[in-house]
């Protein structure tokens, strides 16, 4: 099978004529951050790979988190109150792989300092030392000090602040990052390594031998034609649908997730200005809430409520209010319902624990299980995809007795964090600094590549994205429909609905004119 080079389109039509009714090392089911990491575990280890995505890469939870890649104050703070050491040792994990995530690709993965409004006055010293804790577990992969802020400090971070009721605040480092692109990076990073990866390719069925799963019934769910593909390790990496997978394996499987949907709202107003976020330390229902600066908006977030299984997840009414109320509570100039430009909801895949009372306190822990040959992957978080890929990928080989090289992932840079960076921003420094800024935090070094692809115009009056950047994406970044373009791949379907609708004639032109299966 061939490898693609870097500057070699992703043919849809190439993928699948590669990977149907063929047989391979690993086939990972699901193209999320769990799929996309162990994707690349594998091949990192010299394995021949396959992936399959029935929707888009990143359109199910991946692309509808938080984006903040963190080792877990609040996981911390229950580890403190608890006693509990495995959830002590979670942050602590979790805190090294932020850094390498950071390191991977900085251009869609940075520093960010958020900052936690007080309200009482033994707040301060509580936050001060719990924050200290985290600076001191990230030990050699700190980022940046925490430290008390003063009212003054916490008015300039974000101007509509009401610090009348603060008696000040304590702010500290966690990383930030794009969720989608990432993810989608991942993915042709994965190609760009040997791999073959396909979206809109459902696992209808899997395929059994002596009642053991050794590979999948597929439907590419773009022509309709149906294929197999045959592999030594069959990898469950569904999220939210790691039972109806688990439930081909083995009709009599004891069924073990439940889901909880998260709502995140753009707010069409930069109430942070200095590019520094909130954490709200106090919800009405004991949770904390965040603030964040995000593409020029700001970015809140999120609930945890019991929810139905859905592609789509919808948000409702009183998510919104919410969100709002809580925010509001915090503010002396209101956010208002029609601030809101955006706003969608994402499903947390959690391992239940039939005791529990409330979503709020299942684990967050990852898991790795087999069920008759197939080996499922899930729960965890983004931030730590590598070590949960490689957590899974060790132990799909010992039990299946394969021989591969290790794990080389740590030190992995995605595609647009490979090249001369230096020559990529002198090559589109003559762009106004608006697109110049967009283009680079969404492609990094191939930023270039990106512009020689079209033309330079504008698709929307100023907005910073350009014509050469749909061409860019169909041809090269796997995109398929209109959503693939604009909600994960430009993102602004998830920033600004009205100016995603603009869009989305030329869009919907292009995707025409370029068959995607071409
Ligand atoms: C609201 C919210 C906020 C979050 N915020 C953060 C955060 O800030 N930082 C952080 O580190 N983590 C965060 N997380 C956690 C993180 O987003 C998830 O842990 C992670 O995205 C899960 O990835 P996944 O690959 O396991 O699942 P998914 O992203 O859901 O991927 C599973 C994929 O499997 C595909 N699939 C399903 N069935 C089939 C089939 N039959 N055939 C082929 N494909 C199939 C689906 O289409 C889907 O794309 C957040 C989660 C939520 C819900």
């Amino acid at each position: 099978m061939a490898t693609l080079s870097s500057t070699q389109a992703w043919s849809r039509a190439e993928q699948l004529n590669q990977i149907a009714d063929q047989s391979v090392d690993v086939l990972v089911i699901g193209g999320g951050a769990s799929g996309a990491g162990v994707f690349l575990d594998a091949l990192s280890r010299g394995l021949s790979c396959a992936l399959i995505e029935k929707q888009d890469f990143t359109a199910g939870t991946s692309s509808r988190s938080t984006k903040l890649v963190h080792g877990g104050v609040r996981y911390l703070e229950q580890a403190v109150k608890q006693l509990d050491l495995d959830k002590y040792q979670l942050v602590k994990e979790a805190l090294a792989e932020r850094r390498r995530m950071l390191e991977m690709a900085p251009h869609l993965a940075w520093p960010l300092n958020l900052v936690t409004p007080v309200k009482s006055a033994i707040g301060l010293p509580y936050f001060r030392i719990g924050l200290g804790v985290y600076d001191f577990l990230s030990g050699s992969q700190q980022i940046g000090d925490s430290k008390i802020e003063s009212k003054r400090t916490l008015k300039q971070i974000c101007p509509d602040i009401n610090v009348k009721q603060l008696t000040g605040g304590v702010s500290y480092f966690d990383g930030q990052f794009d969720d989608a692109r990432f993810g989608v990076s991942m993915v042709r990073t994965g190609l760009e390594m040997g791999g073959h990866a396909l979206n809109y390719t459902e696992v209808n069925d899997l395929l059994k031998t002596e009642g053991q799963v050794t590979g999948a019934q597929c439907t590419d769910l773009l022509s309709g034609m149906s294929f197999n593909i045959r592999a030594k390790a069959v990898i469950n990496c569904t999220g939210p649908w790691t039972d109806k997978i688990r439930a081909m394996a083995n009709p009599d499987f004891k069924p073990m997730m439940t889901v909880s949907s998260g709502v995140h709202l753009l707010i069409n107003r930069n109430l942070l200005p200095e590019g520094r976020g909130i954490l709200i330390p106090e919800t009405e229902d004991g949770r904390v809430l965040f603030m964040l600066p995000w593409l020029g908006k700001t970015l809140v977030g999120t609930t945890d409520d019991p929810a139905e299984l859905s592609e789509e997840p919808g948000v409702s009414n009183d998510e919104i209010d919410y969100i709002l109320r809580t925010c509001n509570s915090w503010l002396d100039r209101p956010i208002l319902r029609d601030e809101v430009s955006a706003s969608w909801s994402g499903l947390r895949p959690l391992v239940a624990d039939p005791d529990a009372q409330t979503t709020a306190s299942l684990t967050r822990d990852h898991v790795v299980l087999d069920d008759n040959g197939l080996t499922s992957l899930t729960g965890g978080k983004w931030t730590t995809w590598r070590r949960m890929a490689e957590d899974c990928v060790d132990h799909v080989l010992k039990v299946k007795g394969i021989k591969a090289g290790k794990c080389d992932t740590h030190d992995i840079h995605l595609v647009g964090a490979r090249g001369d960076s230096l020559a990529a921003k002198h090559a589109i420094a003559h762009l106004p600094q608006d697109i110049r800024d967009h283009l680079w935090q969404a492609y990094g070094d191939r930023a270039p590549q990106v512009l020689a692809c079209g033309s330079e115009a504008r698709l929307v009056a100023d907005e910073p994205y350009i014509e050469a950047e749909l061409d860019w994406i169909i041809q090269f970044e796997g995109a398929c429909t209109a959503e693939d373009v604009l909600n994960r791949r430009l993102r602004v379907g998830m920033l600004d609905d009205a100016v995603a609708e603009k869009i989305r004639r030329v869009v919907a032109a292009k995707l025409g004119k370029e068959s995607v299966a071409a």
